[in-house]
């Protein structure tokens, strides 16, 4: 069996693995680099294997630097089945179409304003290729034992992190290649924690946190701060999402907050993104699947007022009175909240509140660090709000939260071979894990090959 990495190499997206086992190729994960057009523009080199000579897809969960490449690929010829579970199938059909659109809606908003380089500008795939790639699904059960071609057989575990987040193990007969897919942390207030993996003899890592320890702090206190202060000064508090895990945890907590009377309970709450209302409903229709109970999720949807037309979601933007505007995309990197961006980063009444990872390159990094313009639709704009990053609200688990997950293998692997990070963040990680437990890790570089022996 032979692992090639294709993506994730050194980043924190595009995550792409080939695994080749007699004669059969498998693409574990599909996703779209994303973050800074240097990364993103990576989306449109050819894949060094062409795509119909793939038999066979597994993604490990649903986010898009995961899954967001599947269109493209089907556009280019693949037609084989796409290995999941069914909570990754559920949130593909929410965001793989809508990954579509926007990618439409960006060529055509480009197009219209003139600023793309590319004339005419291209979408890389379509609304309608996303439909087509959803029709390969073909969801599994959790911790089963399921036979797929090449002689490997497949096992999902529960990964934590968002709705169907699982880690895969491959068997060949002799060897489990594991991957840890992203890993949820420990304790996070609405997912349960990873469940562990006893054997991984070769094991692809996630690093997103390898650098860093998510802080103890309850973030209900500085939130309940910046939404008070924000909303007396009469302005809108802005918060930028991941439309599947991190809305729901977002509108969760100002629920708590409302609940408690630390916020006043009329300021009307708008979520806008119509992907994440979608996921939203599918977190509510899987109470067995998180931590929130039917009643929390009856209090969040009586409190939230969702913007589902274009034009509502521009009204939204010239309202006069004090608000508090969820929107995706998490990054800010695209969707509805560049629009909100525009109107309300001028403004020093507004707050801006990030919750999650913000890649390098990435609008909410730039905002993050400070930056006084942001460039939106081709122009810079001044940024006067105050912007906030919520640090204990993470959908990954931080490099304990990973390393009491490893401590669960109950051999030590061959080796670890470390992905899905920054340079820093990934090398950090295999330092503390050669620390912690003395075991072969490193940081594995684009289309490197790695020989996992067969079963003789
Ligand atoms: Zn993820």
């Amino acid at each position: 069996m032979q692992l090639k990495f294709l993506g994730a190499a050194g980043t924190v997206t595009g995550s792409k693995s080939l695994v080749v086992s007699h004669g059969r190729r498998i693409l574990v994960d599909c996703g779209l680099y994303q973050g800074i057009k240097n990364e993103r523009e990576r989306n449109w080199a050819p894949l060094p294997v062409p795509a119909e000579s793939l038999d066979a897809v597994i993604l490990t969960h649903a986010h898009i630097d995961h899954s967001g490449y599947l269109p493209a690929l089907v556009r280019q010829g693949f037609d084989g089945p796409v290995y999941c579970s069914e909570g990754t199938r559920d949130l593909c059909k929410v965001l793989l179409p809508d990954a579509g659109f926007l990618q439409e809606e960006d060529a055509r908003y480009a197009n219209k304003k003139g600023f793309s380089k590319h004339q005419p500008a291209m979408p890389l795939y379509t609304e309608e290729d996303a439909y087509r790639s959803l029709k390969l699904f073909q969801p599994l059960d959790w911790n089963k034992q399921h036979e797929l071609m090449g002689g490997l057989i497949l096992r999902l575990r529960r990964a934590g992190h968002i709705i169907g987040a699982g880690s895969l193990e491959l068997f060949n007969g002799k060897h489990v290649l594991s991957f840890s897919g992203d890993l949820g942390r420990s304790e996070d207030p609405i997912m349960y924690p990873p469940e562990p993996m006893p054997r991984a003899d070769w094991l692809v890592l996630e690093s997103t946190y390898g650098n860093r320890l998510h802080s103890n702090e309850d973030p209900l206190p500085e939130l309940e701060k910046i939404i008070n202060q924000t909303t007396s000064k009469g302005g809108t508090v802005l918060i930028p999402a991941f439309a599947v895990g991190r809305v729901q945890l977002a509108l969760h907590l100002i629920q708590q907050l409302k609940d408690s009377g630390r916020i006043r309970r009329e300021i009307p709450v708008y979520l806008n993104s119509p992907m994440a209302q979608s996921a939203t409903d599918l977190f509510f229709k899987h109470p067995d699947k998180h931590k929130l109970t039917r009643e929390d999720c009856e209090r969040i949807d009586a409190g939230t007022q969702y913007v589902r037309s274009v034009e509502d979601s521009i009204a939204l933007n010239s309202q006069k009175f004090p608000s508090i505007i969820i929107s995706a995309s998490g990054m800010a990197s695209g969707g509805r909240v560049v629009h909100h961006l525009n109107t309300l980063a001028p403004n020093h009444r507004n707050s801006i509140v990030f919750m999650g990872f913000q890649a390098p390159g990435t609008r909410g990094e730039k905002l993050i660090s400070g930056a006084e313009t942001i460039r939106v639709f081709g122009r810079d704009i001044p940024v006067r709000a105050s912007v906030h990053k919520l640090d204990n609200l993470s959908a990954h688990g931080d490099y304990e939260d990973i390393l009491s997950w490893l401590g669960k293998i109950k051999q030590p692997p061959k080796e670890i071979l470390i992905n899905h990070g920054t340079p820093e963040s990934s090398d950090n990680l295999a330092n503390h894990i050669r620390e912690r437990f003395g075991w072969e890790a490193r940081v594995p570089a684009l289309n490197e090959t790695v020989t996992i022996p067969d079963a003789l």
